[in-house]
């Protein structure tokens, strides 16, 4: 271990220890041959990325720079406008607010607005990355994932020598918030299932089951854009909040119609951003899940319930890697 910089603590602080092992077995089948099953390694960028936008609540803009870091590193966030560029870890345990946005603080220093970034490590299958940041929120974009998936992509995947560890679902576990509840039940791969029921006729009731696999979630689930109401947009502008918040990077509803001019991406865009949100809570355990999530009339507060509720039932799961099942 000595060649990992001693301040790289490992990825996975507040979750059980990962132990370092290498990304294939050897299994011994008498003396006569060996079969060596790969596992699935962990990933970083090829080269770092950078891009520039504003916050939608702040209304400032900030650059931030991606950049490729070494195994079990995880994905962490980096203040370098702060004295002593202080480090934030993508991690469960440092959400000090959940309110409006996803906000992590660590030693005085917060980063706010991740969850589209973080859905994109998920969808794109990075495990170890640096986000330098010049402010405390994340640019919008255009109020998805696809520009953050897009110059991922464009970064390019490196495979690593280690294997990701996953948490393997062994137990159901469900919480209920009301009507609402969130659940985990074991399944061989990532499947995600999200419904969700509003009273408003342009959303109304959606349902999306997602199988994370290679190539799909550019596709399929980073364009769909975080979605409100008029009435609340402006109720938040009231408060000196959502001021960067627009048209170009929110589909806004004023009752029964969409003001947005181009319309939907999708015609079910609302649960498929519901979805790109739930990746994004979820990536904060610091390792993907091998079971199947299914969350109906979800938000935030309740994915971190969850989230807490997960990681106290250690019955429920077991950490380790995971053998590559088809090519
Ligand atoms: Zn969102």
């Amino acid at each position: 271990m000595g060649m990992y910089p001693r301040k790289c603590k490992p990825v996975n602080e507040g979750c059980p220890k990962r132990p370092f092992l290498t990304s294939y077995k050897t299994i011994n089948y008498g003396s006569v041959f060996k079969k060596v099953l790969a596992y699935h390694p962990q990933q970083t960028l090829q080269k770092p990325v950078s891009c520039s936008g504003i916050g939608v609540h702040s209304g400032k803009k900030t650059s931030i720079t991606i950049k490729p870091a070494p195994e079990n590193h995880g994905i962490r966030f980096r203040r370098t406008d702060l004295p002593g560029t202080p480090d934030i870890p993508a991690l469960f345990k440092m959400v000090v607010d959940t309110s409006l946005a996803t906000v992590l603080g660590s030693q005085g220093a917060i980063v706010s607005t991740i969850e589209h970034l973080m859905a994109a490590f998920t969808g794109i299958a990075i495990d170890n990355a640096l986000v330098e940041i010049d402010g405390y929120e994340m640019p919008i974009m255009d109020g998805s994932a696809r520009d953050f998936t897009a110059m991922l992509k464009e970064a390019g995947c490196r495979k690593q020598e280690k294997p990701r560890w996953f948490f393997v679902a062994t137990k159901p576990i469900t919480i209920r918030d009301n009507d609402k509840y969130v659940t985990v039940e074991p399944y061989p791969t990532f499947r995600i299932t999200c419904s969700i029921s509003f009273t408003n006729p342009v959303i109304g009731t959606q349902k999306l089951v997602f199988d994370l696999s290679k190539d799909n979630f550019h596709e399929d689930i980073s364009h769909a854009r975080t979605f409100g109401f008029i009435q609340d947009l402006k109720y938040l502008q009231m408060f000196n909040l959502g001021r960067g918040g627009s048209l170009d990077n929110a589909v806004v509803i004023d009752n029964d119609r969409v003001l947005n001019e181009s319309g939907l991406r999708y015609p079910d865009e609302f649960v498929r951003h519901k979805l790109l949100d739930c990746l994004g809570d979820f990536a904060l355990l610091g390792m993907p899940i091998l079971g199947h999530i299914q969350t109906y009339k979800s938000g935030h507060d309740l994915n971190h319930k969850f989230i807490k509720t997960f990681l106290e039932q250690k019955d429920a799961w077991e950490t380790r890697p995971v053998e590559i099942t088809s090519p």
